[in-house]
């Protein structure tokens, strides 16, 4: 008999295909079954590899996502599991458990500021209840959450749980492993991130299942990381919007989290300087407490952040004259600037000046965009490289012009106008080699004056003392957006790239340039911050009976034209009004990027104000899937709590 959570081989047509059991159940003899049963192959597993509440969260995510639950668990388990090869002896005993070694706390170097004491102790009286809610850890950037959670942690070890720490990502933020490492020196702890190979990734699950790893640190796919004496779950920087995972099973990281802490009645923490209007809204509805950390430790205060309106002036790779002053007296000073841009590359556009030839992607409706290092152009969204034309080709005239700027162009400028001091580069072509970005964050923190500049990889968790000028350039596009959550996005990013400036007991300074100097929320936020800015961007929600005050889900379509893309979203569009017609149903149209990678692009957004019926309609739709007309030469997709519009 297999056991439930055991691997079978299963044979499906021609193929074998490899099963996990989730039920056992005697067939009645008289049952009529709509298809042929066949028996199950091989039992590739003797000891069950996941517990029963890893299938329960799974099952559970998969009726919410409404996503078919073989992917869902497939996505779930390390890859080298999702083989019909059964483990190796030397795996099997990994899963056999180990013996719970309590850990004594370690002592603390640091003493914890009053502010930060409170806020422990706080949190920690929440924690003790019999059924306790979720906390959101609100602290300013630089004011020690980290601190915070060390010394949630290390209590619950000591009482032989085990504890999950979630974070957008790990190979940005090596300091944060480096503090539980130093922190809990004699602790077990395995990071699950992106660089490993399947050996490694089935070795630290198999350590998580059978209790050895006390610490499990990873991004959001470590949600489902089997951790039987799990105490506690972290989710750092709770609002990113990387904990979204966009392709395929679209879950989100955080979301699963506090259900899994739920489901176990285990407390959670999740952490951020710029909360999710999701999460503030939990706050005001009682569901989550609240708690904040308003100072820096020691000396550091925050920046000062300030509006520079660059319409008056004329600017070199998008700095203004004085933004470039700002950058000289930071300098003279012996401190590190950083110019913050989120757009790499040389320039977003290649184009003739005489005819009006531009560069554009053959498989998408975007420009290409031109990496002068390679001298190659580059397509974004779908990767396509082509060598750069060296006249144009429609009217041979041979000289080609660039417009816009990325972080490559600013990074000569810079070098050009400042030659003694070194300009550092990061972003993800100059931080693709194994090491390289290491490296660069080490000159960075050897504290020597220089110019940084670089993408949103800077703008999380790094902590750069001798830093105390940010400049950021490029964020009108953002202003003007129609993507409801583009401001919302615009002002986490916003707060978190001025955090990175004034960490130590130097003052920061932070100057956005931007063409749209008098947008009332940017004002909102720069005036009074982030969360008055969250409170008004919160208040228009509720007027659309947008999300956190509705429910939403995106039906995307995508086929060789775009006729036929959006005949089925207006398909199913009847079909969902005719199940429910109070959804509210925005669309079918075009995808903001209308073709990708050779397929045209549609999406309906759908909403509800509960979300039971929204998720019922969808469930309808979903089991009329084989009636859809066309379907077989259109792909869709339902994202339920989508995160990303485009
Ligand atoms: P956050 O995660 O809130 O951005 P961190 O936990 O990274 O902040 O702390 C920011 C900096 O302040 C770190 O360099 C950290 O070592 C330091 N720090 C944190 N707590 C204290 C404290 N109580 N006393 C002195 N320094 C502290
Ligand atoms: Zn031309
Ligand atoms: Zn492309």
């Amino acid at each position: 008999m297999p056991m439930v959570g055991a691997r079978v081989s299963v044979p499906l047509g021609k193929q074998t295909c490899v099963g996990l059991v989730l039920a056992v159940e005697a067939l009645a003899t008289d049952t009529e079954h709509t298809f042929a049963l066949k028996p199950v192959g091989e039992i590739l597993d003797t000891t069950p590899l996941p517990d029963a509440h890893w299938l329960e969260l799974l099952e559970w995510a998969a009726r919410y996502y409404q996503h078919p639950i073989g992917e869902v668990l497939f996505s779930a388990l390390p890859v080298a599991l999702r083989s019909s090869k059964p483990l190796s002896k030397r795996m099997q005993k990994r899963l056999a458990a180990t013996p719970v070694v309590a850990q004594t706390p370690p002592p603390s170097s640091l003493a914890l500021t009053m502010e930060q004491q409170h806020c422990l102790q706080t949190i920690q009286q929440w924690q003790r209840v019999d059924t306790p809610r979720p906390v959101l850890l609100h602290g300013i950037t630089g004011s020690g959450k980290t601190e915070i959670y060390l010394r949630l942690i290390a209590p619950l070890l000591a009482d032989g749980k085990q504890v999950l720490v979630i974070v957008p990502e790990i190979g940005l933020t090596p300091q944060l492993l480096a503090r539980f490492q130093q922190f809990f020196a004699d602790t077990y702890i395995v990071c699950l991130h992106s660089a490993l190979s399947d050996g490694e990734r089935l070795q630290a699950w198999l350590e998580a299942r059978n209790g050895k790893a006390r610490i499990i640190i990873g991004t959001r796919s470590a949600v489902f990381t089997p951790a039987p004496q799990l105490g506690l779950i972290i989710v750092d920087e709770e609002h990113d919007s990387s904990l979204k995972q966009q392709e395929g099973f679209r879950y989100h990281g955080r979301d699963l989290a506090v259900k899994r802490a739920q489901m176990l009645n285990i407390p959670i923490l999740l952490g951020t300087a710029t909360p999710s209007l999701e999460s503030l809204y939990n706050v005001q509805t009682g569901r989550y407490h609240h708690t904040l950390l308003k100072q820096r430790p020691g000396a550091a205060r925050p920046p000062g952040l300030q509006i520079q309106d660059s319409r008056p002036f004329t600017l070199d790779a998008g700095l203004s004259p004085p933004s470039l002053q700002a950058i000289r007296t930071t300098l003279a000073r012996s401190e590190q600037v950083m110019v913050f841009l989120n757009r790499r590359g040389f320039a977003p556009a290649l184009f003739c000046p005489s005819c009006g030839w531009q560069a554009s992607c053959q498989h998408c409706s975007v420009n290409m965009t031109w990496h002068a290092r390679r001298n190659r152009l580059v397509c974004h969204h779908c990767g396509a490289e082509q060598a750069t034309p060296s006249q144009c080709p429609s009217c041979h005239n041979p000289k080609l012009t660039t417009q816009g700027q990325g972080t490559e162009r600013v990074e000569l400028a810079l070098q050009t106008l400042f030659p003694h001091f070194p300009v550092v580069r990061i972003d993800r072509d100059s931080t693709s080699r194994k090491g390289e970005l290491a490296d660069k964050l080490a000159t960075v923190r050897s504290n020597e004056p220089l110019v940084l500049v670089g993408t949103q990889m800077l703008a999380k968790g790094h902590d750069f003392p001798n830093l105390t000028l940010v400049i950021i350039l490029d964020i009108d596009h953002s202003l003007l957006s129609n993507d409801y959550r583009a401001l919302e996005k615009l002002g986490q990013l916003l707060v978190q790239v001025a955090g990175r400036a004034g960490r130590a007991d130097k003052p920061g300074q932070v100057i956005l340039q931007t063409s749209q100097p008098e947008h009332p929320l940017l004002h909102q936020l720069v005036g009074h911050g982030y969360t008055p800015f969250a409170r008004q961007l919160l208040e228009e929600r509720k007027r659309w009976h947008f999300p956190p005050y509705g429910y939403h889900a995106l039906i995307r379509a995508s086929a060789g034209t775009m006729e036929k893309a959006l005949k089925l979203l207006d398909h199913i569009s009847h079909l969902l009004a005719n199940s429910d017609n109070n959804l509210q149903r925005l669309g079918p149209i075009p995808a903001p990027l209308e073709k990708k990678a050779n397929r045209y692009r549609a999406q309906l957004l759908v909403g509800g104000k509960q979300r039971a019926t929204l998720h019922n309609a969808l469930r309808q739709l979903l089991a009329h899937e084989n009636k859809l007309p066309g379907r077989s030469s259109v792909r869709w997709s339902i994202d339920i709590d989508p995160v990303d519009l485009t």
